[in-house]
């Protein structure tokens, strides 16, 4: 089958097509025939090595299709199911998925925008209710807010009757992020983050960062945030966060949180109450989910250029089959 394999970490240059073996499900999984791939950060942590990845390794942690063949203690899904899928190696045209990360694809809702909204609609969602549950009136910071993560995060944000602050680099994704709700919009490349925020918050500071941009941002998070406030780690654009000396907490009582998806998401439980959640949001219309492209299988370099370049707002997905 033709797949992304990669036998070495590179950048987005190195991404070639090529064939790899059809996978054969082990007992806890399914074989899905690709439809649609969703595009990650995370993809390119895993191929430049920031992640650890056991090569040969095919890319792709989301995807969506229908269900080939299923292992032999697989119990609630079937042949014919059209599923959404968290794991790896489904930049192909086939994968193989556990199905306690499996989900089936909710009829009202269409799957590339369910595929859209998926892993970064359950990152939003499980952030702003467990790593810092965001409440009515607080002031929230969400860096990159035109990103994939960063629109949902937002929405939700909103829904919870937050204030929310936003950065982002270019006047038109400024206006991506206020047609969502985005309440303030602070330029990064030319404006002071620190001193817009204490201003929009009269000196108070936000109540939590949602801080995905990782190295370049940890003393802007630090100094923006308030008495209390929480600071929300949870990604690596511009490199992994450097030591962090727990001291720095203490003047402001600040929590400091370093969480992943993947263990909010880690029980059969936990899964279908963020899943449907998210679904619930889709479809009632409280989530507007925001694709930016969806680019051919064949062009997966060019969409990863554009993601990992800052090009992009919403969501990159790849259409596998035509
Ligand atoms: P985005 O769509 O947010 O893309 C990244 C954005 O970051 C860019 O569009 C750009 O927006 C901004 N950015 C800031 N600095 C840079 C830079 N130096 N180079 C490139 N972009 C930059 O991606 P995702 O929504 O897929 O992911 C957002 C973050 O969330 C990632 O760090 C990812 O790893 C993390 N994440 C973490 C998860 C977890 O479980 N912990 C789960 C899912 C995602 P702008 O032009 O506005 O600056």
């Amino acid at each position: 089958m033709k797949a992304y394999v990669f036998n070495e970490h590179g950048d987005y240059n190195t991404i070639k097509l090529g064939e790899a073996p059809k996978p054969a499900p082990a007992d806890d999984q399914i074989l899905v025939k690709a439809t649609y791939g969703g595009l990650n950060y995370i993809d390119s942590y895993f191929r430049k090595g920031i992640y650890p990845w056991t090569f040969p390794a095919i890319a792709g942690v989301e995807g969506s299709g229908v269900v080939e063949a299923v292992g032999s203690k697989v119990t609630n899904f079937a042949p014919g199911d059209r599923v959404i899928c968290i794991g790896s190696g489904m930049f192909a045209e086939y994968f193989v998925a556990p199905a306690s990360r499996s989900v089936k694809l909710p009829e009202n809702i269409k799957e590339e925008i369910a595929l859209a909204g998926y892993l970064q609609g359950m990152t939003a969602l499980t952030l702003s209710e467990e790593a810092h549950k965001v409440l009515p009136g607080q002031y929230v910071l969400v860096h990159a807010v035109a990103g994939g993560v960063g629109l949902l995060l937002t929405q939700i944000c909103k829904a919870r009757g937050a204030i929310v602050i936003g950065t982002t680099s270019t006047p038109e994704k400024a206006e991506i992020a206020k047609a969502v709700g985005a309440d303030h919009i602070i330029f990064y490349k030319t404006e002071d983050i620190v001193k817009r925020v204490m201003e929009i918050t009269n000196g108070y500071g936000v109540d939590v960062s949602f801080d995905s941009v990782g190295k370049d941002t940890v003393d802007i998070t630090m100094d923006s945030l308030a008495k209390f406030g929480s600071f929300v780690s949870y990604g690596n654009t511009t490199g992994p966060v450097p030591p962090f000396t727990i001291n720095r907490l203490a003047p402001k009582n600040n929590h400091l949180c370093r969480p992943q998806l993947y263990a909010y998401v880690s029980t059969p439980e936990r899964l279908e109450k963020y899943s449907s959640e998210l679904f619930e949001m889709i479809s009632s219309g409280t989530l507007k989910i925001t694709i930016f492209k969806i680019y051919d299988f064949e062009d997966y370099r060019q969409a990863a250029e554009a993601l990992e370049t800052g090009k992009t707002s919403g969501k990159v997905l790849l259409k596998m089959e035509s």
